[in-house]
Formats: C-alpha cells, structure tokens, sequence
C-alpha cells in the first residue's frame, strides 16, 4: 500500500462515508463543493469551447453519413433517442418498494451508431479533432470544402502515416479503433486484462491492433501511452486526462437540450432535470454534467454512479486529492462487470471540474446491475449492457437521501433522465447471458 496508515485515519475521521465505502457497502455522497453555475468561473474550458465542438461534429457529418450507415440517415449526426420509460418506473417502485415522483426517461446511448456506446461522443470527437488538424495542417482541407473528402483514397492514404494509440477497458478502444481505421490511421488499442474477447475480435476485424495486457486499466493507459508516443508522428487518446474527449461529451447537452424542449420537458427551478450518469474516469459522465450546467443551468442535478469495487471518482472527489489517490490504496479491488467502470483511478481534467458540478455520486453492486439490465429488458424492451443499467437506481437514491429538502427542490414536477451508456454491439450470445442471469435475481 502506497499510502501512510496515518494518512488513511485522517481521510477517514474528516470522511466517515470512507468506512462503509471500503467495506463495499452501497452509499450515498451529496459534493459539499457543489457550485452554483454562476461561481464556475474559472473552468478550464467554456460554453464557447463546446459551440466549437459542435460545429466540428457538423463539418463532419457529410464524411460520417457517406461512411457509417447508421449514421446515414440521420444526415451524419452521432445522437441517441430519450424515451420515457413508465413501464420501468412501475418496476422499480414495486421492487424497490419506493415512489418515484417525476417521469422517467432513459437517454439511449446505447444505440449510439459507430461504437454502440457513450464513448462514440468522446473517443470519435476527439479523433476527427486529431484528423481535422493534420489535414489543415498538411493544406489538404479548409473549413469552407465539403469534408466528404475524407472519405477519398487520396485522405486514407495521407492518414496512415500517422498513427493513434489508446488505453481501454473496451468501449473506448472500440470507438477510437473504429474512427481511426476509417479515417485511414495506423491504430493500437492497448486492452486491459478484463476486455471482453469479442471486442478484440471486431476490432481487429475493423482493422486495429489490439496488443493484449495482463495488468487493469491503468497499466494499460501507461504501457499505450509510453509505447504510442515512442512512435514518430504518434498521437495517444489518454483517458486520463483528456480535454478533447470531454468536449466530446459535452455537445450532448445540446443535443439533449432541443430533445426536451421537442417533447415538451420543462427544466427550470420549478421543474427540476435530475440526470444518472455511470462513471469511469469520469471524462463522459463529467463532459456531459459540465455541458448541462452550461446550457441549462442550475435546475439540472447531476449524479454519478460506481460500481461498490471500484469507486473511484468518489474517494477521488470526497477526499479532494482526485487523481492522486487510487481504489487500491484503500483496499477496494477495482474488480466490476461493469465495462467501462473498472476504473481505479479518475480522470485528473475531468474530476477537476466535476468537483464544482457533480450534486452527488452512489455506488451500487454488480449483482444489481444484472437484476436491472433484466428488469429494464422485461418492462420496455430494451436491452442495454450491464453498466449501462447503473443509474436506473438514481431517482430513489437521491429521494432517500436529503437531497431535495435540503436544497428545496420540488420534487413531483422532476424529470428523471437515466444515461443508458451503452449495449448496442454486445454479441446476442453475450446478452442472452447478462440477461438470464439478471432474471435469476429477480427470479422469473
Ligand atoms: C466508458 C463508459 C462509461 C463511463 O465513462 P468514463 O468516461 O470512463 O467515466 C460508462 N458506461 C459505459 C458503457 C462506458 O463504456
């Protein structure tokens, strides 16, 4: 163990939640250091910075849509449907035995296209970032032409001289792996030992390379990075502490933003937007919190969720020390079938500003995640992966904690949006399995 006992003792008489959290109990976190939007001054990055990132996404649209056939009627833009999900509130108010006020809805990035997942916001923004500065910088491409271009032999052949490395779990390297290949790159995902055998295969299908590692999520950031940055002309997508796939995320709260007002969802103080995010590093879960608060304001809520064996971002944030401090130096074991939550150590960027935006974070158990994945694909018929079912917990956590009173929030006005993160390549094979062992806890 890396840290003094004495150090340990301290953390854990000034944050007594520590004790419950270490023994893996399931807990509730309300940030102390939540900012009133208002205070957030000195960001990092801005409202202007994710107007950029989304006309980025617009000049590329004409290349996605002639290159990625889910995307092609959707005229190349990357985004997913929010459904409501009364069926599912019912479910969770009789299992739970609880009283949901408010709707329910699910933001399905589970059917996002290319990556099937939330990282195909920030793992695809942040490589047309990386391809868009090469080509103007080679003078192969300016703002004002038609970026279909990309698409020419002409471009593929100019991209792979250049090479992308990524760390990942799964998800990430899938969207990156994906991208990249497209666009014509020399492309290695750097898999920890936990990836899925199947995200292997379709990556190296895609036309990636997949160097296999034996240690978790962080060794496989460190052996990438080290290794992709060796290489002349290299460029490596770093989880750990990466503006670009934050902005990525971010443009979602645009996105979410028009789809509330098509479907008639008020947010303001008297009707309040509580949204469910899963957390990893906390780069997608932290982008799209940051992007709500800049585009909505302080009637958004905004939590996240880990798995009890890997809280990261939440020892991060309640200690203060961030990316300092991992899982493992508190005896948690960073072990979750959560694909992409087996993270023992935060995002230094993302965290930074989560610190100000995030209300509060809850852990929830693996055994949970399986038992709502069912319960989910029972009452809407929708099939997500496990980790992607994380915040669907959120809207009682919150009721049971002092939350609301506390902040005088009225609560039977609120709109509920849980962040479905993922689910749309999981083989069938692999979702039967998820989806079996979930209606054996709920024993159907
Ligand atoms: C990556 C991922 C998350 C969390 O994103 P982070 O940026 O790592 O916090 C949540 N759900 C799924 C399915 C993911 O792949």
């Amino acid at each position: 163990m890396s840290i003094e006992l004495q150090q340990l003792n301290d953390w854990i008489s000034c944050n007594p939640l520590l004790k419950p959290i270490m023994n893996l109990e399931s807990v509730v976190w309300l940030n102390p250091k939540l900012q009133k939007l208002a205070d957030m001054t000195d960001l990092p990055v801005n409202l202007a910075d994710m107007e950029k990132a989304e006309q980025l996404w617009q000049r590329f649209a004409p290349f996605l849509a002639a290159q990625f056939q889910d995307t092609a009627k959707v005229n190349g833009i990357v985004e997913s449907p929010l459904r409501e999900v009364a069926r599912m509130k019912e479910q969770l108010n009789k299992q739970f035995e609880g009283e949901i006020e408010g709707r329910l809805y699910l933001k399905c990035d589970n059917e996002l296209p290319i990556a099937g997942s939330i990282k195909a916001r920030g793992g695809v923004y942040e490589v047309l970032h990386h391809a868009e500065k090469l080509a103007e910088k080679a003078g192969i491409i300016s703002s004002q032409q038609s970026y279909e271009q990309f698409s020419s032999q002409k471009f593929k052949q100019f991209f792979s001289q250049y090479s992308i490395g990524v760390g990942s779990t799964g998800n990430l390297g899938l969207s990156i792996g994906i991208i990249s290949a497209k666009l014509g790159f020399q492309v290695s995902v750097y898999m920890s030992s936990d990836a899925k055998a199947w995200k292997k295969e379709l990556l190296r299908e895609k036309g990636a390379t997949v160097v296999e590692f034996k240690g978790g999520f962080s060794e496989a950031i460190s052996a990438g990075r080290s290794e992709t940055l060796a290489k002349p002309g290299a460029y490596f997508v770093d989880d750990e502490k990466s503006k670009h796939l934050f902005l990525g995320y971010s443009v979602a709260a645009f996105r979410l933003k028009q789809q509330l007002t098509d479907q008639n969802i008020q947010v303001d103080a008297k009707h309040p937007l509580f949204v469910y995010l899963p957390c990893g590093v906390g780069g997608a879960p932290g982008g799209i919190a940051f992007g709500l608060k800049q585009v909505l304001g302080d009637a958004v809520h905004c939590f996240f969720v880990e798995p009890t064996h890997s809280p990261a971002v939440l020892i991060g944030l309640m200690t203060g020390e961030k990316e300092k401090v991992c899982v493992q130096d508190f005896g948690i074991n960073n072990v979750t079938e959560g694909d992409g939550l087996a993270v023992g150590r935060p995002s230094s960027f993302a965290s930074s500003i989560s610190e100000k935006t995030v209300s509060g974070m809850y852990t929830i158990e693996d055994q949970e995640l399986f038992f709502l994945l069912a319960l989910l694909a029972n009452s809407e018929e929708i099939f997500v992966e496990p980790s992607a079912t994380a915040g669907l917990l959120g809207p009682l956590k919150v009721q049971a904690s002092d939350y609301a009173q506390a902040n005088k929030i009225p609560m039977n006005t609120a709109t509920h949006i849980v962040w479905a993160t993922g689910g749309a390549l999981v083989p069938k094979e692999e979702m039967d399995a998820f989806y079996q062992r979930g209606n054996k806890n709920l024993g159907v």
